[in-house]
């Protein structure tokens, strides 16, 4: 087991610093004041390619004193020498995926744990997301949501993954190609059933950004050709889950034999079922 570690409160640079730094999902101004001053003073600007990265700090006339990419195949094994180079020299490095937050379906988490490995302040400059920007447009529920990044491309692994999450009660976010999309939105309504609602969020930020609401059943008329970056957001089960009505009616039984009323059986047995109390204590009433 690795020892426990405590982050200190200060980053203090002066010993070397890894930044994460979230850059726009579209519209270019869309960075913080904080970002772009450390992009600025930054040693090393890592990123994922160094021509997008470009875009953006020509934008802002930022000369980056160097400029190196970082990117998914070589992030594991050059992450090593790169944060030793940062601890060595005591340098302040910024790492930039192409959009929005790294580490969130991008590179950028490899070279954090580096970092921690090697005892290197870390830090993380906040800003777009495309997974959060969705979620709070799409007028689904916030309060509780799930994360899934990218779903497999084959129909037969996206089914099972669906199936494995259908009865989950928060909302579940989802990126996806645009030319997956349709593809993808239909799988979704055969796993989770036509009156369940759904959000397709596009071209966050950008000229032609759009949300599309509506229930999946209704898909053939909402969706039909996807252009551009897209977010799939989809409400939580709330309706009631298929039980086997045999097996809870003897387990109710045996319960109510004890003396406990039937509404503390319901609220045990929902806990372990993970049902509604509502659906148990209707089936108590039966017997
Ligand atoms: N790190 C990024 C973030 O923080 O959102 C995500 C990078 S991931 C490789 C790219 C995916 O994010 C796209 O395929 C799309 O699903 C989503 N995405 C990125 N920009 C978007 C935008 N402007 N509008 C809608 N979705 C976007």
């Amino acid at each position: 087991m690795s020892k426990p570690s405590k982050t200190m409160k200060k980053n203090d640079a002066s010993e070397g610093l890894v930044a994460l730094v979230s850059t726009p999902i579209g519209n270019l101004s869309d960075i913080t004041y904080r970002a772009v001053d450390y992009l600025r003073e930054a040693d090393i600007i890592a990123c994922e390619d160094t021509r997008n990265t470009g875009v953006l700090l020509n934008h802002y006339q930022i000369k980056p004193k160097k400029l190196i990419s970082l990117y998914a195949q070589t992030e594991a094994k050059n992450s090593v020498s790169l944060v030793n180079e940062v601890k060595e020299k005591k340098l302040k490095l910024a790492y930039c995926s192409d959009a929005g937050m790294p580490g969130i379906s991008d590179p950028g988490c490899l070279l954090i744990k580096e970092a921690i490995k090697q005892n290197v302040h870390v830090t993380v400059l906040p800003g777009p997301n495309a997974a959060l920007s969705a979620l709070v447009l799409s007028g689904i529920d916030t309060a509780d949501f799930s994360f899934y990044g990218f779903l497999p491309t084959k129909a037969g692994n996206i089914k099972t993954i669906l199936n494995k999450i259908k009865d989950r009660q928060e909302t579940l976010i989802f990126y996806e190609s645009p030319n997956r999309a349709v593809s993808t939105l239909h799988i979704m309504r055969e796993v989770f059933g036509d009156e369940r609602e759904f959000a397709l969020v596009r071209e966050l930020t950008k000229i032609y950004e759009e949300v599309i609401r509506g229930k999946l059943g209704d898909i053939d008329e909402l969706v039909t050709d996807v252009k551009g970056e897209c977010v799939i957001v989809v409400n939580g089960f709330h309706g009631e889950k298929e039980i086997d009505e045999r097996q809870l009616k003897k387990e109710i039984s045996q319960l109510l034999k004890t003396g406990k009323p039937l509404k503390e059986c319901a609220k045990e047995l929902a806990t372990k079922y993970d049902l509604k109390k509502n659906q148990i204590y209707k089936l108590g009433l039966d017997i």
